[in-house]
């Protein structure tokens, strides 16, 4: 049995296969609006690939038809309980006589091994019982993950490797026969985790069964045992097993309290819990793939360290174990998620400091409601340090209060904020906020006013703007380095020209300061501080690449490119420093750092 021909083997039926269905059922959901076929093709290509793999080796291994006989009835018994809608106990019954008979023909746990001690001790009959109930704790974790078919698909794949990797490392113990399970079975399910979303009609289950039986056969051919729980249960157990939510559910939610919870709510599955927070598909498939590739990794550094001492292991095990837990819970707090899933509301607080959780589309949504009701209101869009200042600045933080519209601009407000789990999605970047803005006011057929910058800034930004936003009225431009006398002449001006949209780059907190004076006077319906965007839009400073703006790395490239802006990036760690004090619930929520006077 050559590894390399069978893996070949596997995936040279398995990757085209699930790649036409793939494609062709793409092509007919596109033709009409439904239904998804009412077939299980994961499990179908499965058992083909396998087959296609094993065939030539029947004769000498006949263990390998046992193992693919019970695979198909595996399969068929699945679908017939899906399609048919029989009760589910039929199918445990299914699985158990399947495994019952898998374990007569010889796949079966023989011997175990005590713990603390290097003692096998043989089971007898003991062992038939223990391999039933094995592949039926196998089956039926898979098939509860079943749901989002990638992930059974994806541990198959992960577990099968790192079986394989294991035989590759313990040959002596292993043998052939394992290995060749192992590696073509991994080869049967790979191909198949991209293209799962259409191998399977929402709720069919047997292909996620067939893959959980292999597994489980796999684990207890060759004296796996130990290992094999780590690569096939831990992640099983994570998929498959119905949690309490509040286990899982971020602090911020625990204070609310475990008696708020419905008891529905309570008993989820880890991926069913994730996407109820909003994380999609794909973020969700990802994070448990990633999980059991750890613990994948993770069993094969035991395998590796087998000579060390039973205590030395545990130890590893322990840390490994409650590290994994922070980065992923790290990472959760990090990942961007749909504010619509949560039933937050879109006003939160962030350190203490008023905010709007709202996209970039919701933030203009809302400015071109303000245009339309011509009354005058001030939107602010603070970064990590303007947040940090408000803190410290009463009237700042007044200011914010009381805006019509608080939007985040920049990555540290918005990591901040997702790590204290508010529905902050996504940052609306200043510049953005002016060509969008511009483009309603143009299609409105209103004007916009260019306030700060240095002399010819504005003139220059207006241009620029007029040359991208077809029919943009332009119905002023003043520089920002005016002196107290100014005032009251600019803003006449800006009042007699009545812009829809008026711009203000003075630099936070002085643009919020001044548009909060003048506010009503102005009776302009959208006053916005928009910081350094005049410079970039006319071109006098250049923006961010894309990949910095998307890795939310913007700060970086303006602080090289303006070294003076180098204390500015203080509120960074500022901000995380009081984000991180928050979490460990040292600082209330709406508690602000100091009530100093404003500056
Ligand atoms: N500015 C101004 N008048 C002032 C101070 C500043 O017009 O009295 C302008 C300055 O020329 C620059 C903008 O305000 O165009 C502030 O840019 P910065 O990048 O510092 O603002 P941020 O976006 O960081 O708030």
């Amino acid at each position: 049995m050559n590894n390399l021909t069978g893996f070949l083997t596997t995936l040279a039926v398995a990757l085209p296969a699930a790649a036409a269905i793939y494609l062709g059922e793409r092509w007919r959901l596109s033709r009409s609006d439904g239904p998804y076929a009412k077939a299980d093709f994961s499990g179908l290509i499965l058992l083909v690939a396998l087959s296609a793999a094993w065939g030539p080796h029947l004769s000498g291994e006949p263990r390998l038809g046992f193992l693919l006989l019970g695979g198909a009835a595996v399969f068929f018994i699945a679908a017939v309980v899906d399609l048919l809608g029989w009760p589910q106990v039929l199918r445990a019954i299914g699985l158990v006589a399947v495994a019952a008979v898998v374990s007569y023909a010889g796949i079966s746990v023989t011997t175990i091994k005590l713990p603390f001690t290097t003692t096998f001790v043989s089971l007898g009959w003991w062992g038939s019982l223990l391999t039933v109930v094995w592949i039926l704790i196998c089956a039926l974790l898979f098939g509860s993950a079943a749901s989002i078919l990638s992930v059974p698909l994806g541990v198959g794949a992960l577990a099968s490797a790192t079986l394989f990797a294991v035989c590759w490392l313990q040959p002596q113990i292993t043998g052939p026969f394992t290995a060749f399970v192992a590696i073509t079975l991994c080869g049967a399910c790979l191909p198949q985790i991209a293209f799962a979303k259409l191998l399977s009609y929402r709720g069919a289950t047997a292909g996620a069964y067939s893959v959980g039986y292999f597994i489980g056969a796999l684990s207890i051919l060759g004296a796996l045992k130990n290992t094999a729980f780590l690569v096939a249960l831990l992640p099983l157990i994570i998929v498959g097993v119905p949690l309490f939510a509040a286990t899982f559910t971020y602090a911020a939610d625990l204070r609310r309290g475990w008696r708020a919870l419905a008891v529905a709510e309570r008993r989820q599955h880890l991926h069913e819990l994730l996407l109820s927070q909003g994380y999609s598909r794909a973020q969700v498939i990802g994070l448990l793939l990633a999980g059991t590739a750890y613990l994948c990794l993770l069993a094969l550094l035991l395998v590796v360290l087998i000579e060390i001492s039973f205590i030395l292991k545990a130890l590893i095990i322990t840390v490994a174990a409650l590290g994994g837990l922070l980065v992923f819970y790290m990472i959760l707090r990090l990942l961007p998620r749909s504010a619509s899933a949560t039933a937050h509301p879109s006003e939160v607080r962030l350190l203490g400091v008023r905010l709007h959780a709202v996209s970039l589309d919701e933030a203009l949504r809302e400015a071109e409601q303000f245009i339309r009701q011509d009354q005058p209101h001030m939107i602010v869009t603070p970064d990590a340090s303007a947040v940090v200042r408000a803190r410290m600045d009463a009237e700042l933080r007044q200011i914010m209060e009381e805006a019509d519209l608080v939007t985040p601009d920049g990555a540290g407000v918005v990591l901040a904020a997702r790590m204290l789990n508010l529905p902050v999605d996504e940052r609306c970047a200043g510049v953005d906020m002016v060509q969008h803005l511009c483009q309603i006011a143009a299609r409105l057929d209103r004007s916009v006013y260019l306030l700060g910058g240095e002399p010819g800034v504005a003139e220059a930004a207006a241009a620029q703007l007029k040359a991208q936003i077809p029919h943009l009225q332009v119905a002023g431009c003043h520089h920002g380095y005016f002196s107290p006398n100014e005032e009251a002449q600019i803003v006449e001006e800006i009042k007699q020209t009545r812009p829809a949209v008026l711009l203000v780059a003075l630099g936070i907190p002085k643009q919020e300061k001044w548009i909060n004076q003048h506010l009503q006077q102005l009776g302009v319906p959208v006053c916005i501080g928009v910081g350094g965007a005049l410079d970039i839009i006319s071109g006098r400073k250049k923006r961010a690449p894309i990949w910095m703006q998307r890795a939310g790395l913007e700060w970086l490239y303006r602080t090289i490119k303006e070294p003076r802006r180098l204390p500015r990036l203080a509120a960074l760690p500022q901000i995380l420093w009081i984000t991180i004090r928050e979490l460990l619930g040292r600082q209330p929520t709406d508690g602000p750092e100091d009530q100093s006077t404003p500056r």
